[in-house]
C-alpha cells in the first residue's frame, strides 16, 4: 500500500543558529541506521522521505525510533498533483485503513504555492469523492477520529493519515560527551537514554567487583549498553569497566557500616571523574533520584558530590518510579535490569545506612586506608570495551575474571591507564 515513510523533525531543530548542522546530524544517523535495507532516502529542506521499495513501514519505523530528534512520521501513498488520481489514491488508503464507523475529515497542506486552488477547496473537493466511495465514514471536522492528510509539495504530493510520535529530544552528539555511571539497575540506564535524548553522547562507567559479585552482573551491563548503544549516532559505545574489587573489600573491613555506601559511592565519583577527564567528558551523569533510597537523600548526594569537580547530571533527580519504569520499559531495558544479580552496591548492604551523611565524617573515614594508591590500580587494571549494538558481546562462560576473559584483543586493543 504505501511507498514512502515520511519524517518531521522536531521543532527547533528547523530554527535558530544550529539547524544545519543539527539537520547534518540527524542525517547521517539516519542514512547509518537504514543500513542493509534496500530502501532509498530523500533529504529535502523540512522532510526526509524514505522510499520504501517493497520494505515492510514497521521495519523502517522501528530503526527510526532509537534517532533523537525526530518528531513524527507518517506511512504515506505517493502521486502527482492531479485531483481525480489524489481522490483515487485516497480512496484506495482508506479502504486499506478503515474497518468500521469512523469520524473523518481531509485537511490539505499546500507547500506548492503555485497551485490555483486554496487548501480547503482541494479538501472539500476530495472529501466530495470520498465520502462517495468509502463506506464508515461520518464528517466531523472538530474533533475526527481519522484525518486523510493530503501534502501538496513541488516536487509531488503525499497521502497519510497516521502521525506515529517519534522519540523526541535533540540529535545526539551535538552537545558533547558525558560519562554515564551504570549499574544494572533500572535507573541508571533509563538516566542514560534521557542523557542522549538532550543531544549528549555517552561513555559509560561501571564498577565491578568480581568474584565478590558474580561475572552476570557484568554481562547484564553490556546487554543494557548493547541497548543503549542503539540510540547513540554511531551504534557504538565505551564501557569501562573498573576493577573494584579491593576498594569494595577495604571499605567493607575498614569504615563504619552506616557510611559504607556514602564511601562507595565517593570512590567511585573519584574515579569516574578521572575517566570522564581523560575522555574529554564535560559532564557525569546518575541515576539518582531523590528520596528512592538512603543513599539518595540531598545530604547523601551532596557528601558524595564533594570529591568532584565535574557537573554532575542526574536526569531521574525528580522522578517517581513508576515513571522511570514506564521509560525502561519503552526502551527495552526493563527486562534486562530486573534480572536478579547483585553488584557492588547490592551485596553486603548496610542494615543502617546514614540518611543524613557528613563531607567532614567521610573525610575522616577515609583516612582508614589509602585509597589514593588503590584507586590509582583501578584507573591502570580499568578494561575498556567498545560496545556495538550489531556485535552482542557474550562473557558468561568465558572465565571467572575479567582478565581472564578479556584478553588484549577482546579489549578493543586498549587498557585505560
Ligand atoms: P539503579 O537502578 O540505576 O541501580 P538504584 O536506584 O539501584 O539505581 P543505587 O544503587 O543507589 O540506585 O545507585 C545510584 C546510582 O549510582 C545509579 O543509578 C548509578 O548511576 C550509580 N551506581 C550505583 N552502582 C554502580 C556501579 N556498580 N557502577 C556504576 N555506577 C553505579
Ligand atoms: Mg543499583
Amino acid at each position: 500500500m504505501y511507498d514512502y515513510i515520511m519524517i518531521r523533525y522536531g521543532d527547533l531543530i528547523l530554527k535558530g543558529k544550529n539547524q544545519h548542522i543539527f539537520r547534518h546530524n540527524i542525517n547521517n544517523q539516519i542514512a547509518h541506521k537504514m543500513y542493509g535495507l534496500p530502501v532509498e532516502i530523500e533529504f529535502q529542506h523540512d522532510l526526509v522521505f524514505i522510499k520504501l521499495n517493497d520494505v515492510e513501514p514497521k521495519d523502517v519505523i522501528d530503526r527510526l525510533n532509537y534517532i533523537s530528534g525526530l518528531s513524527s512520521y507518517s506511512k504515506a501513498v505517493k502521486c502527482e498533483y492531479n485531483l481525480d488520481i489524489i481522490a483515487e489514491k485516497s480512496i484506495e488508503l482508506l479502504k486499506h485503513e478503515i474497518k468500521e464507523e469512523t469520524t473523518f475529515k481531509v485537511e490539505t497542506k499546500r507547500a506548492d504555492k503555485t497551485i490555483n486552488l486554496k487548501s480547503f477547496e482541494i479538501s472539500k473537493l476530495v472529501s466530495k469523492q470520498v465520502l462517495r466511495s468509502v463506506p464508515n465514514l461520518i464528517v466531523d471536522v472538530k474533533d475526527p477520529k481519522t484525518t486523510l492528510n493530503i501534502e501538496a509539495r513541488r516536487e509531488a504530493t503525499y497521502i497519510y493519515t497516521d502521525k506515529i510520535p517519534g522519540i523526541g529530544g535533540f540529535p545526539t552528539s551535538t552537545g558533547g560527551r558525558a560519562m554515564l555511571l551504570i549499574s544494572g539497575g533500572i535507573d541508571s540506564p533509563v538516566a542514560g537514554y534521557l542523557t542522549m535524548n538532550t543531544g549528549l553522547e555517552i561513555e559509560c562507567v561501571h564498577f565491578e567487583s568480581s568474584p565478590l559479585t558474580p561475572i552476570e552482573s557484568v554481562q547484564k551491563v553490556i546487554d543494557l549498553v548493547t541497548v543503549l548503544s542503539k540510540y547513540a549516532p554511531s551504534s557504538k559505545i565505551k564501557l569501562h569497566l573498573v576493577p573494584f574489587r579491593e576498594i569494595h573489600e577495604l571499605i567493607l573491613k575498614e569504615i563504619p557500616e552506616s557510611y559504607t555506601i556514602t564511601i562507595m559511592r565517593r570512590m567511585m565519583y573519584r574515579i569516574a571523574d578521572s575517566l570522564a577527564k581523560k575522555n574529554n567528558c564535560k559532564a557525569i551523569v546518575s541515576g539518582d533520584s531523590i528520596g528512592q533510597v538512603a543513599s539518595q537523600t540531598l545530604e547523601s548526594l551532596i557528601t558524595v558530590q564533594k570529591v568532584t569537580d565535574s557537573l554532575v547530571i542526574r536526569p531521574l533527580a525528580t522522578y517517581d518510579k513508576n515513571e522511570i519504569i514506564k521509560i525502561a520499559k519503552k526502551i527495552k531495558t526493563y527486562l534486562i535490569s530486573s534480572k536478579p544479580f547483585s553488584d557492588c552496591c547490592t551485596v553486603y548492604v548496610p542494615k543502617r545506612p546514614v540518611i543524613k551523611p557528613t563531607d567532614e565524617r567521610a573525610s575522616t573515614f577515609e583516612q582508614a586506608f589509602d585509597y589514593q594508591k588503590f584507586i590509582k590500580i583501578a584507573l591502570k587494571n580499568t578494561i575498556t570495551l567498545e560496545i556495538n549494538e550489531r556485535k552482542p558481546l557474550n562473557i558468561i562462560d568465558k572465565g571467572f575474571s575479567m582478565e581472564e576473559i578479556f584478553d588484549e584483543k577482546t579489549r578493543n586493543g586498549k587498557t585505560d591507564s
